[in-house]
């Protein structure tokens, strides 16, 4: 009998120079976390790919930066249509690599088209600033100017959207880019690479290498590269802007999350339960944005936690491509293993479980993990500390708005919050002394739409500028002014006179 052939593993390529290439060198395995199989291979950057990304970035870039942003606009304009006719692929790959449901995946890859959206406006978000004499026959103008070659490194959890927070907008300021996404969630990165290049991107100006901390370190030191975004953990993030801004880069580095959600007596409960539970456990709570820890004011508490206690046992675990499925599986076997190690974790601490993922029916292959609930948490547990990155939402007890505003104040991460009440002026009050970055009034996961900017406070962001909206204009640009004297000649110049003096 003929032994089977071994099955051959595709190589998730590199993008270089507008192609497609499989360099040698040491690579990863990526993962379906349905199935539990290795799907594809990837290989990862050494210093020597790099160099290249970043030669055919600088190469491109003289051409790009002189080219008109209306032109720009219009690589963008067909970028957006092909991103838009291909939102499905792009939702099918987030699925396969990262594991989540096929309409949140949908729904994420929308939101990164947005952002495309918004870069197609470049030729108005580059307007500069015009003062007429401002001394005797002087005037003053400002432009804005592309920063050079930017990189870009990206978590796992949004493949598509959280690149399309920032090359995009990189690319239509007259900037070139190199982006190395996830190693755990390479292709669709590749997949957009080669929309660009359709959309008529020249050649050279978005580059896609793939890598772990080898590649982050070879593009952190690499002189060529001028700016640096990136998002994913905090540890990651501060090591990543002390080491960029060391080697004198302009760098935004946002990092890892705890969300509260503080949910007062006055809240309609079911309504708050329904959002909690979709912010909490949608996406196996892999999002920077997932409510994390519920603080339960008052009287809402027993009520609240019934009521999530019913729901989160409810939710359907399966497969993203199951129509039925609910919630999927976790990214890798190694994290669901880390995040089902919290549930032991927090029954130590003390605090009560009262939704167990070990007791619930999950498909036997693939990374799934159920849903666990734990009450009468307290800020100095681990499961309260430390985040989880899964589908654990932890509730805490207040028995004020001001106790419970204290609460989220102390805790380090500062992404997002929300508040469910039906007090208008409970809800302005928290708006305003809440030290987050991103705040919700009856809206779970209150990520601004593109034409605002996104980011968080302390922990969640090292750096001064958020991605995406006004405030990627200016990351991505450098601002100069031109002060401009051209007397008339009916009008005899003065002497020189400078504006202060005029
Ligand atoms: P991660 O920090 O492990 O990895 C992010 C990127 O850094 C990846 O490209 C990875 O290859 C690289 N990296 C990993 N270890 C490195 C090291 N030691 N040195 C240099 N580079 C390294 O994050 P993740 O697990 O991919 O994503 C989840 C995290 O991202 C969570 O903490 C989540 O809150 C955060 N996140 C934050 C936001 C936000 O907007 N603030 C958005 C999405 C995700």
């Amino acid at each position: 009998m003929n032994k089977p052939a071994e099955l051959k593993l595709e190589t998730v390529p590199v993008w270089i120079n507008g192609k497609a290439v499989t360099p040698a060198g040491r690579t990863g395995e990526v993962f379906n976390p349905a199935t539990g199989q290795v799907t594809r291979k990837v290989v990862f950057a050494d210093s020597k790919l790099i160099d290249s990304a970043v030669s055919a970035a600088a190469a491109a870039f003289p051409e790009w930066r002189d080219t008109p942003p209306l032109r720009r606009a219009r690589v963008m304009q067909k970028f957006l249509g092909l991103l838009q006719k291909n939102q499905t692929a792009l939702a099918q790959i987030v699925t396969d690599e990262h594991g989540k449901t096929l309409p949140d995946a949908m729904g994420s890859v929308q939101r990164g088209i947005e952002v495309v959206e918004f870069a197609c406006g470049i030729p108005q978000l580059l307007k500069g600033e015009y003062s007429q004499d401002v001394g005797t026959q002087v005037d003053t103008h400002t432009i804005r100017q592309p920063v050079g070659v930017c990189a870009g490194i990206t978590p796992f959890n949004f493949p598509v959207m959280v690149p399309l927070w920032m090359f995009p907008m990189a690319i239509a300021c007259g900037n070139t880019f190199i982006l190395k996404p996830s190693e755990k969630v390479p292709s669709a990165s590749i997949r957009m690479a080669e929309l660009f290049k359709e959309a008529g991107l020249p050649d050279g100006v978005f580059n896609v290498v793939h890598g772990d901390k080898a590649a982050v370190d070879a593009i952190l030191n690499h002189a060529g590269i001028h700016a640096v975004s990136f998002v994913g953990s905090t540890p990651i993030a501060k090591y990543i802007y002390e080491t960029a801004a060391k080697n004198g880069k302009r760098v935004q580095a946002l990092g890892g999350a705890k969300n509260h959600a503080v949910v007062l007596p006055d809240a309609d409960l079911e309504f708050a339960a329904d959002a909690l539970i979709g912010a909490a456990y949608g996406s196996a709570g892999e999002r920077c944005m997932a409510i994390s820890a519920v603080v339960a004011v008052g009287a809402a508490g027993d009520p609240l936690v019934r009521l999530l206690e019913q729901k989160a046992k409810a939710i359907k675990v399966g497969a993203g491509t199951d129509k039925a499925s609910e919630m999927g599986p976790l990214v890798t076997g190694q994290h669901r293993d880390k995040v089902a190690s919290y549930i032991e974790q927090g029954e130590r601490e003390g605090a009560k479980l009262v939704v167990d993922a070990r007791t619930q029916q999950v498909p036997k292959d693939g990374f799934y993990l159920g849903t666990s609930l734990f009450d009468y948490v307290t800020p100095d547990m681990e499961v309260y500390k430390n985040e989880i990155f899964g589908p654990v939402l932890v509730v805490l007890r207040a028995d004020t708005l001001e106790e419970a505003v204290a609460l989220v104040n102390s805790n380090p991460y500062a992404n997002g919050t929300a508040i469910f009440t039906e007090s208008g002026g409970a809800a302005r009050r928290f708006a305003a002394e809440i030290q987050v970055g991103m705040v919700g009034i009856n809206v779970p996961i209150p990520v601004p739409v593109a034409f605002y900017s996104f980011g968080g406070w302390k922990s969640s962001l090292f750096g001064d500028l958020h991605v995406h909206g006004t405030e990627s204009v200016k990351f991505y640009t450098r601002t100069k002014a031109v002060t401009t004297r051209w007397p008339h000649q009916d009008t005899p110049a003065p002497g020189f006179n400078m504006p202060t003096l005029g």
